[in-house]
């Protein structure tokens, strides 16, 4: 539990972005105006269910529109407030800026839970929410994009698609008011996965960082670190899930809503997830151990942990017992200022959210792109790349024929050199040179600055500079 003392999500935010612009030299005015949210619209809604009226109340918070449109994810929780969805949308400034997505920061929450009603509840609630935002712009291609985020999916996206849509039924770029919709419904292949996957390729990259990971006392690559994961969402899932098995990690933690599961040895991620489906939570799973109170099983000792849930579970009642020399934000703010300050000072090293979790946005801008281009990523190249490379082949084959066997390819070479990339490829290839690019940027400051002893700092000073840069050009 955060103690009374703890700073609120929005402050903590503030207090990270003052760090860093502390050491940077802004004209007078323009920190101000980069640290503030532009606007944030509160909505009241009612909508007749169970025969009678229930009122609903949703936010969409816009924090900077230095470009636009503005993007970021609704969420639906019952703990959903305004401070909540400020803080987010500034996160979403700097993490688009830091991943040269194209955007400006925005944010949406809607108060509720949606566990406590039916699919058609939640399609008429989602499309009441999304009609009020669409009738104020603040769901529009060209101005505020929406995207899934904690409690929505694919499903909400692609009825706030509709919605839209309906609305505007000659505008031929309506598919691209939203991201994160169903690969039949104008989505892109590759986005659920993206923000695990981006966690993936977070990782790698920063133990391709000798520095990096020796400033954080560890050795070796990835194959073999233990983690432990709070959260088996879509972030937590596919992050666990592609760690443990591409890269040779072993999930010795999971920790849910209802306690945790650890396991020395590594636990079964598919088989947890299936059990959390089937039993709506960890307790009874027949392999591992169960803990009740699952926030302690954040204090066991491994190499990685890796929050991928709710902001401020790490924060001044246990940030000096968490005892992972490395931890990886996948949920937005797990770690609150005053944490931060503890863990810096232990020498922990930690993956900031605002990179960390850029995954989901970065696939979302090629979604938005392929929706405004309405055409599928490699529907051109494929086979014609294909055509050249089976050139390439047929002429090893002839050389082949003529030298012996010995000079014969291997048939698994052929298959994997005349396949042409297909749309995940293309994704998954675009995803992955974004997170090397943002890491090496925040890395050059981190291990080149003398002032700046975490990556933190690192990715708000990037972010930072180039918001900035944008607002003068503009000449503001
Ligand atoms: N909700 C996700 C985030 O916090 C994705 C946002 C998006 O794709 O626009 O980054």
């Amino acid at each position: 539990m955060s103690t009374p003392n703890e700073p609120s999500f929005r402050e903590s935010v503030d207090m990270m972005f003052n760090r860093a612009v502390a050491l940077m030299d802004l004209p007078p005015g323009l920190e101000e105006k980069i640290r503030v949210c532009n606007a944030t619209y509160t909505v009241r809604f009612g909508v007749r269910l169970r025969g009678q009226m229930q009122t609903f109340t949703g936010y969409r918070s816009v924090h900077s529109e230095h470009m636009e449109p503005v993007k970021g994810g609704i969420r639906y929780a019952i703990s959903v407030n305004q401070d909540e969805v400020e803080a987010l949308a500034a996160l979403m400034t700097y993490k688009c800026s830091l991943v040269e997505a194209p955007f400006g920061g925005s944010k949406g929450g809607l108060c509720i839970d949606p566990r406590e009603y039916d699919e058609h509840e939640l399609e008429l609630i989602t499309r009441r929410f999304a009609y009020e935002l669409i009738k104020r712009d603040m769901i529009n291609p060209a101005q505020n994009v929406p995207a899934p985020d904690m409690g929505t999916g694919e499903r909400e996206m692609a009825w706030i698609a509709d919605q839209y849509k309906r609305m505007n039924t000659t505008d031929i770029n309506s598919s691209a008011c939203v991201t994160g919709k169903p690969t039949n419904a104008g989505g892109i292949q590759g986005r659920t996965e993206a923000t695990g996957r981006g966690v993936q390729y977070a990782l790698r990259e920063f133990f391709r960082d000798r520095e990096g990971v020796k400033k954080a006392g560890m050795t070796g690559t990835l194959n073999g670190k233990t983690v432990i994961v709070q959260g088996l969402g879509n972030v937590g899932y596919h992050a666990a899930k592609f760690l443990s098995e591409e890269d040779g990690c072993k999930i010795t933690g999971i920790i849910e809503r209802d306690g945790a599961l650890t396991d020395p040895n590594g636990l079964d991620v598919e088989a947890v997830r299936h059990w959390i489906a089937n039993h709506d939570g960890v307790s009874g799973y027949p392999d591992g151990f169960y803990v009740k109170d699952g926030s302690t099983v954040l204090e066991e000792a491994c190499d990685i942990l890796l929050p991928a849930a709710l902001e401020g579970v790490i924060n001044l009642g246990n940030a000096d017992r968490i005892k992972a020399p490395l931890i990886i934000e996948a949920a937005n703010g797990p770690v609150t200022a005053g944490a931060d300050n503890i863990l810096r000072e232990k020498g922990t090293v930690i993956i900031p959210d605002m990179y960390a979790n850029a995954g989901g946005v970065t696939v979302s801008y090629f979604e938005w792109v392929k929706n405004l281009s309405h055409i599928r990523f490699g529907r051109m190249q494929r086979r014609q790349e294909e055509a050249r490379h089976q050139l390439v082949v047929d002429e090893l084959t002839r050389l082949s024929d003529h030298l012996g066997d010995a000079w014969s390819m291997t048939p698994d070479f052929k298959e994997k050199y005349l396949r042409g990339a297909g749309e995940l490829e293309l994704v998954r290839s675009g995803l992955d040179d974004t997170m090397r690019a943002a890491y090496q940027s925040m890395a050059a400051v981190w291990h080149g600055r003398d002032d700046v002893d975490d990556l933190r700092t690192a990715a708000y000073l990037v972010a930072i500079e180039k918001v900035a840069a944008s607002y003068r050009a503009k000449g503001l």
